[in-house]
C-alpha cells in the first residue's frame, strides 16, 4: 500500500523532499465486528489547504489538525469500496470524502463519506465541480455573499478548482464577472470557455487598484476572495457601499510566516461585510441539493471544468507543490488507480 507521507513539518513554500512516497504498513482487511469499510483509491485530490496542515500550529488557529512527521497526508478523495463491514456499504460502492493520500485506506466510519450519485460523469468531477471546490463556490456565492442578479462580482484564482465554478456560476446568476489568474493561458480560459465578462493576469499588472478600476468603473459588489495579501487590499479600495466579501481562502498567505498587512480600515467607512467560512458546514442536506443542481448544469452544458490530471501516485507530491507555483491549470487531481 503505496503511501505519501509527510517527512517534516514545513517551512515557506513547499517542495517535494517535504513529502515522501513510501510503502506503507496497512493490512488489507476489515477488524471483524467493526463497520469500517476498505477502500481502494482512483482520485486523490490536490488542495491549497493542505500546505497549512504542513505547519505545526496552536491548538486554536487550526481548523483542522496538522498533518503528523512520519504519517499519511489525507483529504477528500474519491475512493471504491473493497470490502465492508458496513451494512449500508458494498465492495464496488464509489464513494468521496476523507481518505489518506495512498492506494488503500480503511475508512472507520463511512456514514462521513458521500455516495457518488451520477456515474454519467467522470469520476474525479468527485474531486472538484461536484465535490469540495464546487460546493465551495456554491455556497461561498450564494449563503455567504448573497451574490444577486445585475452584481459586478471578482473572483480572484478564478482559473482553478473554485474560482471557475465561482464565476460560471456568477455568471447563471446574471452578474457582471471578471477574474484574475497567473498567466495569460489561463485568462484567455477564463474569457472563452468560462465566459467570464473580462480577465486579466496579475502578475502583469503593475498596479493591482488601476487593473480594478479598469475592469469595474462603477466598483465590485462581490468578491470571492482566494489569495489575499496585495490582490484583497486592491480590492478592498475599490469595493462598492455594502459590498460582500466571501473569505474562501487566501493562498498568498499559506506560506509565510506572517501574513502581509492589509487596510481592513475601509471595511468600516464602507460597511463592508466580510466573512470568512468553511465547506464542511454545507456537507449535509445543502450538499444533496447542490449536486443535483451542479450534475443538471453539467448536462445541460450551463456549467463546464477544467481539471489538470496527474498520473500515479508518485506524481501527488510534486502536483501539490504546483498550485504554489500556479502550474495547474483547472482542477488538480491525481489518477492512482482506474475503477
Ligand atoms: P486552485 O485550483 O485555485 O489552485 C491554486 C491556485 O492559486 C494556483 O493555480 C495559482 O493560480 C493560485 N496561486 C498560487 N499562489 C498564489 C499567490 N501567491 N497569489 C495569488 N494566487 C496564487 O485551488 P482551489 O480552487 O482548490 O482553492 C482556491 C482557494 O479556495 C484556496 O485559497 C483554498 O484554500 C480555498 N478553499 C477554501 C475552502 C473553504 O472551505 N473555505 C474549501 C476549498 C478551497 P494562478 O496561476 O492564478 O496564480
Amino acid at each position: 500500500n503505496r503511501q505519501v507521507i509527510l517527512k517534516r513539518y514545513v517551512s515557506g513554500c513547499p517542495t517535494v523532499d517535504d513529502m515522501e512516497v513510501v510503502a506503507g504498513a496497512v493490512s488489507l482487511a476489515v477488524p471483524p465486528g467493526s463497520a469500517a469499510v476498505l477502500v481502494k483509491n482512483l482520485y486523490l485530490s490536490c488542495d491549497p489547504y493542505m500546505r497549512t496542515r504542513m505547519t505545526r500550529r496552536s491548538e486554536t488557529s487550526s481548523f483542522v489538525p496538522d498533518y503528523i512527521p512520519g504519517k499519511v497526508l489525507d483529504t477528500c478523495n474519491v475512493s471504491k469500496v473493497v470490502l465492508s463491514g458496513h451494512p449500508d456499504f458494498k465492495p464496488g460502492d464509489l464513494l468521496w470524502g476523507v481518505t489518506g493520500w495512498e492506494e488503500y485506506s480503511l475508512i472507520p466510519n463511512p456514514a462521513f463519506c458521500h455516495r457518488i450519485n451520477h456515474h454519467e460523469f467522470p469520476l474525479s468531477y468527485y474531486t472538484g465541480v461536484l465535490g469540495v471546490p464546487g460546493l465551495t463556490a456554491h455556497a461561498g456565492l450564494f449563503e455567504v455573499a448573497k451574490a444577486k442578479k445585475g452584481e459586478y462580482v471578482f473572483v480572484s484564482a478564478a482559473a482553478g478548482a473554485v474560482g471557475q465554478i465561482a464565476g460560471q456560476l456568477a455568471k447563471l446568476t446574471g452578474c457582471y464577472v471578471v477574474g484574475s489568474a497567473g498567466s495569460d493561458q489561463k485568462v484567455s480560459l477564463l474569457k472563452t470557455k468560462f465566459g467570464f465578462d473580462d480577465a486579466f493576469n496579475y502578475k502583469k499588472e503593475l498596479d493591482l487598484n488601476a487593473a480594478l478600476k479598469r475592469c469595474f468603473p462603477h466598483g465590485i459588489d462581490v468578491y470571492f476572495e482566494n489569495v489575499g495579501g496585495a490582490m484583497l487590499d486592491a480590492v478592498l479600495r475599490n469595493m462598492r457601499p455594502r459590498g460582500r466579501i466571501a473569505v474562501c481562502g487566501q493562498i498568498s498567505q499559506y506560506n509565510l510566516e506572517r501574513p502581509d498587512g492589509v487596510d481592513l480600515f475601509q471595511l468600516v467607512g464602507k460597511h463592508i461585510r466580510m466573512e470568512g467560512f468553511l465547506v464542511s458546514e454545507y456537507a449535509g442536506e445543502y450538499y444533496s441539493r447542490f449536486e443535483e443542481e451542479m450534475a443538471r448544469y453539467l448536462k445541460e452544458g450551463k456549467v463546464v471544468c477544467v481539471e489538470d490530471v496527474a498520473e500515479g501516485i508518485e506524481a501527488a507530491p510534486a502536483a501539490l507543490v504546483g498550485l504554489f507555483a500556479g502550474r495547474n491549470v483547472g482542477k488538480q487531481v491525481v489518477a492512482v488507480a482506474r475503477e
